[in-house]
């Protein structure tokens, strides 16, 4: 089995040497259990957070152990009556190509359409927490102005087609051109701003009337750009603040950038709340699928990823991905 470990936990931005690729014998699933053959491993911001040793609201992965995340392949193996050899699943557990996982967060999934890639995105855990987030937090209205940072990612991607659809008008985040225009271009967003330009400026041109929902992904800059430009009542949906991710442990209180002034929040009534998409989202993880693979075949929802072939150049795209690298989902194929 081709595993990729956690060898040391990093300083600042993960290195390849933090990261260790084994060879192990193939486990065998225990009664009740399942062996899943993984096609694609979904690489994800939150893992950043598991490579520390600091109190969070999981666990952080044992230094030598198989790296966290989560998988889409094939059941090769199984002692669970639920599956069988064949079954097309999302669920299987870590950086590696063989996991033996329970049958709980394991989900059969068609394996060609959509694509069993998507499965890890737009119909994923990044498109849930995009769903879960607008449904209980932003809860965007027709005509509402909605702001989205990392808006080409696997999230921000999500977030701003599903306030389109519900008649908001959005405007994205992101750095560059290339992915400002994708997501106006393709996604249909109605403006996306450059964080490496003056964004202050650009919001007060792409939004004078003020941003009624601020879907947070990036934190830093952006955050303090785009929260004095909330108007009443608005909204922030804390979702994840990747640009602070890299910081030495305490820096959120010593070296962050400085944050926002959020006397405001009384004054304009604001309401911002954080979430975490595993705490009660897979629960609704069929509403969610059934609703988005409706829009999909209507033609509503489009989505990209970023596809990295072959596990041992997972830690080089996870390391990326903290700092812009990626372009889309960001998906390993494991041959
Ligand atoms: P993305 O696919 O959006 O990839 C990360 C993107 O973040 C990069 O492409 C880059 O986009 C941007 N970025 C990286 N570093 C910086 C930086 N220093 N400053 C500004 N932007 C930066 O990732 P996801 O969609 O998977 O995740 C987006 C956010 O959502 C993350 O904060 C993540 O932790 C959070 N999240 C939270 C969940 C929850 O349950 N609360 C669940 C899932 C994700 P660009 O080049 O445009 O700047």
């Amino acid at each position: 089995n081709l595993q990729i470990l956690l060898k040391r936990r990093p300083v600042g931005a993960p290195v390849p040497e933090d990261f260790e690729i084994v060879e192990t014998p193939v486990p065998e699933p225990g009664e009740g259990q399942v062996l899943v053959r993984a096609r694609f491993l979904s690489l994800d911001p939150y893992m950043r957070g598991r490579m520390a040793d600091v109190k969070s609201y999981a666990k952080p992965v044992a230094l030598g152990a198989v790296m966290e995340g989560q998988t889409a392949g094939e059941v090769v193996a199984s002692r669970h009556p639920g599956f069988a050899p064949g079954d097309v699943v999302l669920g299987g557990y870590g950086w590696q190509r063989f996991s033996v996982v329970g049958p709980e967060r394991l989900f059969k999934v068609p394996a060609a359409d959509p694509p069993l890639s998507a499965s890890l995105g737009v119909l994923g855990m990044p498109g849930l927490t995009a769903w879960c987030g607008l449904e209980d937090i932003g809860q965007p209205k027709a005509g509402e102005t909605v702001v989205v940072s990392a808006a080409s990612g696997a999230v921000g991607q999500v977030v701003g087609q599903l306030a389109k659809i519900r008649g908001c008008k959005v405007v994205g985040i992101a750095g560059g051109r290339a992915k400002c225009d994708f997501v106006v271009k393709e996604l249909g967003f109605d403006a996306c701003l450059d964080h490496h330009g003056d964004l202050e400026a650009q919001l007060d041109a792409a939004a004078p009337e003020g941003i009624d929902v601020y879907w947070e992904n990036v934190g830093g800059k952006v955050q303090a750009a785009v929260f004095p430009r909330l108007r009443d009542f608005g909204r922030m949906v804390m979702c994840g603040m990747i640009a602070q991710y890299n910081e030495a442990p305490g820096a959120d209180a010593a070296g962050a950038p400085p944050g926002p002034n959020l006397g405001p929040v009384v004054r304009k009534r604001l309401r911002i709340q954080g979430f975490i998409v595993s705490d009660h989202g897979w629960a609704r993880y069929g509403q969610f699928r059934a609703e988005l693979e409706g829009h999909i075949r209507a033609g509503r929802l489009r989505w990209r990823e970023d596809v990295v072939d072959g596990l041992p150049n997972a830690p080089a795209a996870f390391i990326g991905l903290l700092k812009g690298g990626n372009f889309g989902k960001l998906v390993v194929r494991i041959a």
